[in-house]
């Protein structure tokens, strides 16, 4: 490894049309009662989401509570795989852009994402975009609630498993919102921001991204700043 890659998944490599109704129907069955105030989910990470929305509706939040929400989640992807196939989509060039980079020797692909991991690997399952990705070095919406300590955790685990020390003007977070652009800045590596997402490109621009696209269709030019 030489390089390495981190992937934002929700809005930057896929669109997954059924993630609220899956969200929602977690949260009755971790809790009993139907939801109510839907969270801002763009760029949020799973276990910060969860927690503010048991705590806005009043339910404590134990890790008990945790486990069974995002175990509801889990069989939820696992049960409508084939409808996230039919209502969701891969983004214009998500494919082919991890396929470039992974025809690149010593480029490592993983992902830095909202999602718990087992979410993780069933959205990109679902649209064929797994086989690129090294799901085991990759930063998860479980393990913390500040985006940044995913990315700074990811760098560690590809260093350690790969044996290479990697600087970070060779490390690149790709995302759709300002918190992806925050969370890589906060450690020091690249980023580029793809207006894909509800945050404009002068938002992501603003938020200090090293280059924006407006999609992953710009497959040469992401390769460019990649390399
Ligand atoms: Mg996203």
């Amino acid at each position: 490894m030489d390089r390495l890659v981190l992937w934002d998944i929700d809005r930057t490599l896929v669109a997954v049309g059924i993630g609220r109704e899956i969200y929602t129907a977690a949260f009755t069955a971790a809790t009993g009662r139907p939801l109510e105030v839907l969270p801002d989910f763009g760029g949020r990470l799973d276990r910060d989401l969860v927690q503010e929305t048991l705590t806005v509706h009043g339910v404590p939040v134990t890790e008990q509570r945790l486990a069974t929400f995002f175990g509801a989640m889990v069989s939820g992807y696992h049960r409508r795989a084939a409808e996230v196939r039919r209502r969701g989509r891969a983004l214009a060039g998500a494919r082919e852009a991890l396929g470039a980079l992974a025809a690149v020797a010593g480029v490592v692909q993983t992902v830095v994402t909202g999602n718990i991991r087992p979410v993780a690997v069933a959205k990109l399952t679902a649209f064929e975009l797994h086989e690129p990705i090294d799901f085991e070095v990759g930063g998860y919406g479980c393990q913390d609630r500040v985006r940044a300590t995913l990315v700074r955790r990811a760098y560690q685990q590809a260093q350690d498993k790969y044996g290479r020390r990697v600087a970070t003007e060779r490390v690149v977070v790709v995302g759709d919102t300002p918190y992806d652009i925050a969370a890589a800045r906060a450690v020091g590596v690249r980023s580029i921001g793809v207006a894909t997402g509800s945050a404009s490109a002068a938002a992501l621009t603003a938020a200090g991204a090293d280059l924006v696209l407006a999609d992953l269709a710009k497959t040469a030019a992401l390769l460019e700043f990649v390399l």
